[in-house]
């Protein structure tokens, strides 16, 4: 048989279909594996923990870009043009000496097709109660409601929590609070319902400071007024994690310029983006982000006037 563009249309249509005229012995599984990747920085165990996905319309999402432009952009990238998909993806950092979590997904709180957060952490060997430190990027609800569930119980009972200094003063202030619109109010209340409980146990870092020995906090701003990517540093390793200094860099980092709805300054969230990309580009450090596709690693490469994530191949061992 020839090989040509019209017999391989033939051969797929040919395929029996999902869930109907299976005949293998084995059924099929229906669902994806435990959502954990492990990798080293020098000394240091880094594991990726996946909290599923959520969805939103395409429509505003980008403030200042045309919808046509945005669908494009997906569509060079093979991702669905009705809708933007953004993954959820905490780090677990062992230094040897502590447990560290960096952010704390979803928790029951997410879209439906969050919440695989805990299941996920667990079938990587991980058990919340051993967890000595989180570290939180900035207060949106996606990184910070798995601290506490709904019903008010706390996920890591023993845990320190240290958050950025310029990230507490907002949100826990009354004055801004009572200041801001009207659609950032449940964003203020649910800071408080996070982190009210513990008030007087919750520590602070500021930038350029080592919260964790190992782990330095970057001033990333813009994205919130303490928004916060971490330097994680042991031997010759480093990984630069984003945090949300891009949403899914499958747009932002190839279009730095682009701003999210979720931006609250979107002129300092272009110019911290295009510090860290043009810094990890440079410096051809390894970077993680909270909202790319999973594993969510990889290295930032400069294209045309923007950039590229490079996802990370598979290692097997570490
Ligand atoms: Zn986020």
């Amino acid at each position: 048989m020839q090989l040509n563009r019209r017999t391989i249309l033939a051969g797929a249509a040919a395929t029996p279909l999902l869930g109907k005229a299976v005949f293998a012995a084995q059924p099929l599984v229906g669902k994806q594996a435990p959502a954990f990747y492990r990798f080293k920085v020098g000394e240091f165990e880094v594991t990726a923990i996946n909290d599923g996905f959520a969805r939103r319309p395409l429509d505003g999402f980008i403030k200042n870009a045309s919808l046509d432009d945005v669908k494009a952009a997906l569509g060079s990238a093979f991702l669905p043009t009705d809708q933007m998909t953004i993954p959820f993806t905490t780090l677990v950092v062992n230094t040897g000496a502590k447990l560290v979590l960096l952010d704390s997904g979803n928790g029951d709180s997410g879209a439906p097709t969050t919440g695989s957060w805990m299941a996920n952490f667990k079938a990587a060997g991980f058990d919340p109660a051993n967890v000595d430190t989180v570290l939180v990027s900035h207060f949106h609800g996606d990184h910070i409601n798995g601290l506490r569930l709904k019903d008010g119980s706390a996920v890591f009972p023993r845990a320190e929590i240290i958050v950025p200094e310029v990230e507490w003063a907002f949100w826990m202030s009354d004055d801004k609070m009572n200041a801001a619109p009207d659609g950032l109010k449940p964003a203020f209340n649910n800071a408080r319902r996070v982190f009210g409980p513990i008030a007087k146990d919750v520590n602070r870092f500021q930038w350029g400071k080592e919260p964790i020995t190992g782990i330095t906090a970057l001033q990333a701003d813009g994205h919130t007024p303490g928004h916060t990517a971490f330097a994680i540093s042991s031997g010759n390793g480093r990984l630069l994690m984003m945090s949300d200094t891009t949403n899914n860099p499958i747009l932002f980092a190839r279009k730095p310029d682009w701003t999210a709805v979720f931006d609250m300054d979107g002129e300092q969230a272009i110019k911290t983006r295009r510090k860290l990309l043009d810094m990890a580009a440079t410096d051809r450090i390894q970077v993680s982000f909270y909202h790319a596709a999973f594993p969510a690693t990889g290295h930032i490469a400069k294209l045309g006037s923007g950039f590229d994530m490079v996802p990370m191949a598979f290692q097997p061992t570490l």
